[in-house]
């Protein structure tokens, strides 16, 4: 495929605002890829080379904005060009405002001159140039840039800048790229995402759908030597976890630094979050798995820095260990690091990434023997047992624990719901809802957005009394809300409407919510003087009337307690 013409589609997939309309003219880019398809799949992500490769270009933006004064001509500095980037604020844009035809011919690079850049060409001088080391590659380097520049037309230029920078911004994520790769080559979409995981390489994807299908997809296994994305966790509370699965593996927290473990059998390999291979740098672990491995694995775990007693340090010092190339005997005299594995991608031959999260954890001992370090005991159903296995954890200077399903799969580089960093749990409220808005499209039958109070205490003034309390607003709550509890809700408070402006409702205190939410915080949008951070619809409180939803003095003690 001709750059320009991989320019060409870019720029129309940049006009495009619909999701749909994205999606669509990236499938018919992959259709028309041809043998480039793999690097063209990455190149419409802005990425050079693919996922689970650290290789990096080191191309910093002065270095690029030197090829491209010089390939502009003599009358323009790199000084030029950055203040027109300060001002337009898109370095594709002001290298497309260039004319690099006049330097053509000067270019050093030996196919100089060349009309046409390919998308192959255009890989194969990139994957040179992030070869470039030592003295005199940076000046390397820009020749090899500026080579290409004097052979980009404005459009291609543009694309080159911004892939160059790693600023590609034209909408295309790896969610698109999926569903691209899925219409183009006729794959079921969840079949691709699963070949994405285990590969982490989308351009491969591409071109075993394109010609293997379905069958080939799912025949794509985990390579050992090749890092995965890592499975990542959100914050949740213990009830949280306890609600959704009934119990939890829980494990301790660790405060460092995230690796993967690959050992083939013969030699380990180690892998950082971002893919870089952080071998060298910490034999003890290498040393620790050939100990105790016998099978070929992929583990995942956390690299701690200890002192003399194994205490753990703070996580700056594994950094300084990850970092360190050289006289890594002398880092290691200084800080020793340790590994603590949590979990087992693949065993002995078989990938576990479906597998439940108890079965991964014993093929995780079976591997490693006495060198894991999983969680025990395995599973907790009590608040009070997590209580005490988190307590163990912050005193033997951890940070805290996870809250794991036990029954959930591996998901490379995905944030879901089955991991949950735990977050101190917050006591819920029980507010009045004295508003809400109708919703648009769809929910315009539907009360939405309920505006929040609670109950002023002791209301003095004249007239006050037990049965007509005043209310103080505190928040609008939007989520949390399920369609069908939409209905419900709507149902429920319709008849105590009291006026109606727009879409804004009046609605007299007669229904009480229990809502969640992150913080409480002094705020003067509210009349309460306090608002709620994230608040989350958990119920309808039809247990309680507005008579005995919670005071504003209990949201001052819960926000005084924070
Ligand atoms: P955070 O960095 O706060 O988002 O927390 C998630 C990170 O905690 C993970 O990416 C790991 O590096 C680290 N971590 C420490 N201990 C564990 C564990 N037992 N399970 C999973 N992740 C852990």
């Amino acid at each position: 495929m001709e750059f320009a013409a991989f320019a060409e589609r870019a720029r129309a997939i940049e006009g495009e605002s619909a999701d749909g309309a994205v999606r669509e003219a990236v499938t018919e880019l992959l259709r028309a890829a041809g043998d480039e398809l793999p690097v063209v799949t990455r190149y419409v992500q802005g990425r050079v080379f693919p996922a689970h490769d650290a290789t990096k270009l080191d191309v910093g933006p002065s270095l690029c904005y030197e090829a491209i004064a010089k390939a502009a001509g003599r009358n323009v500095s790199a000084a030029d060009v950055e203040a027109r980037v300060a001002e337009v604020g898109d370095v594709g844009e002001v290298a497309a405002a260039y004319d690099f035809g006049s330097q053509r011919g000067l270019a050093s690079f030996g196919d100089g001159g060349t009309d046409t850049l390919t998308v192959a060409a255009v890989d194969a001088r990139l994957r040179e140039l992030a070869t470039a080391e030592g003295a005199g590659s940076q000046d390397r380097k820009r020749d090899l840039l500026f080579g290409l520049f004097t052979d980009a037309s404005p459009d291609e230029a543009r694309y080159l800048a911004r892939l160059v920078l790693g600023e590609m911004r034209i909408g295309v994520g790896e969610g698109t790229v999926r569903d691209a790769i899925a219409a183009a080559f006729d794959a079921p979409v969840e079949t691709v995402e699963r070949a994405i995981q285990v590969t982490n390489d989308c351009g491969e994807v591409a071109v075993v759908a394109r010609t293997d299908g379905e069958a080939g997809l799912a025949d794509l296994g985990l390579v050992v030597g090749r890092p995965v994305g890592a499975m990542l966790a959100r914050a949740g509370s213990v009830r949280e976890a306890l609600d959704a699965w009934g119990e939890a593996v829980v494990e301790w927290k660790f405060d460092g630094a995230r690796v993967q473990v690959h050992y083939d059998g013969s030699e380990v390999s180690l892998f950082s979050r971002n893919m870089e291979d952080v071998t060298d740098p910490l034999p003890e672990v290498v040393e620790a798995v050939e100990r105790a491995a016998d099978v070929p694995a992929i583990l995942d775990g956390e690299v701690v820095a200890v002192d003399d007693d194994g205490a753990p340090l703070p996580f700056q010092e594994v950094l300084r260990r990850f970092r360190r190339k050289h006289d890594v005997a002398a880092a290691r005299e200084d800080v020793a690091v340790q590994f603590r594995a949590f979990d087992c991608l693949h065993a002995d031959g078989d990938d576990l990434l479906d597998a439940p999260l108890v079965e991964r954890h014993e093929r995780l001992r079976s591997v490693l023997g006495d060198e894991a370090v999983v969680s025990t005991p395995d599973l907790s159903d009590g608040p009070d047992e997590i209580a005490a296995i988190e307590s163990e954890s912050l005193a033997a200077g951890h940070e805290g624990i996870m809250l794991k399903n036990p029954e959930s799969a591996y998901t490379p580089g995905r944030r879901g719901k089955n991991w949950l960093k735990r977050k101190p749990d917050v006591e819920t409220l029980d507010l009045v809802v004295t508003g809400a808005e109708w919703g648009e499209g769809r929910r315009a039958n539907l009360l939405g957005t309920f505006l929040l109070a609670a109950r002023a205490e002791n209301a003095g003034g004249a007239g006050a009394d037990a049965n007509s309390p005043r209310f103080e607003t505190i928040g609008k709550v939007a989520t949390g809300i399920t369609d069908e509890e939409l209905e419900a809700v709507t149902d429920l408070l319709e008849p105590h409407v009291r006026s109606e402006d727009g879409t804004e409702v009046d609605i007299e205190p007669a229904v009480v919510f229990e809502v969640g939410y992150e913080e409480i915080q002094p705020s003067p949008t509210y009349s309460s003087g306090y608002a709620l951070r994230f608040p989350r619809f958990l119920g309808v409180r039809e247990d309680l009337d507005p008579t005995e939803a919670d005071s504003i003095e209990r949201v001052e003690r819960l926000a005084d307690r924070q």
